[in-house]
């Protein structure tokens, strides 16, 4: 790991926040009101999703769950529905958990050793909410953050390394103002989204380039260095839609744990035996079958080729069948809603 000092002269901050008063952002949803609720909703959002797709969501949500005490007290499959469409949806499980026990503790807790025992809290976001909602000075490392230190800096080595990781920390926290934090925090996170982006940054307008070691040895495009690239598993599954006569479609919830945890989905077995013995088990008499397509879909660590099957039942009973309204408004994973559009508006 290399590390290039920039000019003692230079004061980070300082220069950071004169750009901020002049061309940061002070009009999303969140800075309007930055209690420590709202905070921690944004920045929870914001972890994987981009800006201008998370203020429809941020404000539906605040609108639904306007406060801790509403957002604990409502069930989650409410929760998931209202998130459903933004992903990673262990995000929204860890909101509700950790909304349950800030009521049972009785105050939303500001200090960071209290914030990280929230379910889905890490550093960087217990950062934002102690600077942001409390004013303590507290550093913050996600992902602009890191882009923007692994290149004013020039650090080397992949930012998921422990060993970089600790670094950039350390740079962060050396680098926090004690006054004006909360604008600093919003700063440097503005800097990493607006101008120093991940591909073509600006730096002609960047109130760092004079400081910035990437820049100044035009090596900007080598930070941050990518991740190793490894090979990932793949998976296979079969996707069952089962059709009763009505036209109506088989859902169910699939447990909390695992991938897309508690949202609504097709069942999955292994084998067309398997799909015969699964609707023998639920009294779904199999009028007509057909494979439909095969497909891959890829997680952050594995593949998964699935292939749909349609069955065509009959049943006396109701059970989980769904109605194209009503599965419109399960919380579905995405690549599941997807595939029901596609099959509703080609088959049904
Ligand atoms: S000068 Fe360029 S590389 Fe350096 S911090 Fe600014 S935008 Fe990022």
């Amino acid at each position: 790991m290399t590390l290039k000092k920039p000019p003692v002269e230079f004061d980070f901050a300082a220069e950071l926040l004169t750009w901020f008063d002049m061309h940061g952002r002070k009009d999303l949803p969140w800075q309007q009101d930055k209690s420590p609720y709202r905070v921690w909703l944004s920045e929870i959002m914001l972890q994987q999703t981009q800006v201008v797709t998370v203020i429809p969501y941020f404000e539906a949500f605040v609108a639904q769950f306007p406060t801790v005490e509403r957002l604990a007290a409502s069930p989650l499959d409410d929760v998931l529905q209202r998130w459903a469409g933004l992903g990673y949806y262990a995000r929204a499980r860890n909101l509700h958990k950790a909304a349950q026990a800030i009521m049972l503790r009785g105050d939303f807790p500001n200090t960071l050793p209290e914030l990280l025992e929230l379910s889905g809290i890490g550093k960087s976001t217990a950062g934002a909410i102690l600077s942001i909602a409390f004013q303590k000075s507290q550093a913050i490392l996600d992902g602009n953050v890191k882009r923007v230190l692994t290149r004013f800096y020039a650090i080397s080595g992949w930012t998921g390394l422990r060993e970089i990781e600790t670094k950039l920390w350390q740079l962060s926290e050396a680098i926090t103002p004690v006054k004006r934090c909360d604008d600093y925090t919003q700063a440097i996170m503005d800097l990493g989204a607006t101008l120093c982006t991940r591909s073509k940054p600006r730096c002609g307008d960047c109130p760092m380039s004079t400081a910035c070691a990437a820049f100044s040895t035009n090596t900007v495009a080598n930070y941050p260095s990518p991740k190793p690239t490894k090979k990932l598993p793949v998976k296979q599954t079969l996707f069952l839609i089962i059709r009763n006569e009505q036209q109506e479609i088989w859902l169910e919830q699939r447990p909390l744990k695992g991938i897309w945890g508690g949202l609504w989905s097709l069942p999955e077995v292994e084998t067309i035996e398997d799909a015969k013995n699964w609707c023998q088990q639920k009294n779904l008499t199999i009028q007509h079958q057909e494979l439909l397509l095969s497909q891959r879909h890829t997680f952050s660590h594995y593949h998964l080729d699935y292939t749909l099957l349609c069955l065509d039942v009959e049943t006396s009973e109701n059970l989980n069948f769904h109605t194209r309204q009503q599965w419109q408004n399960r919380a579905l994973p995405a690549p599941i809603n997807i595939l029901l559009t596609q099959f509703t508006e080609d088959f049904l």
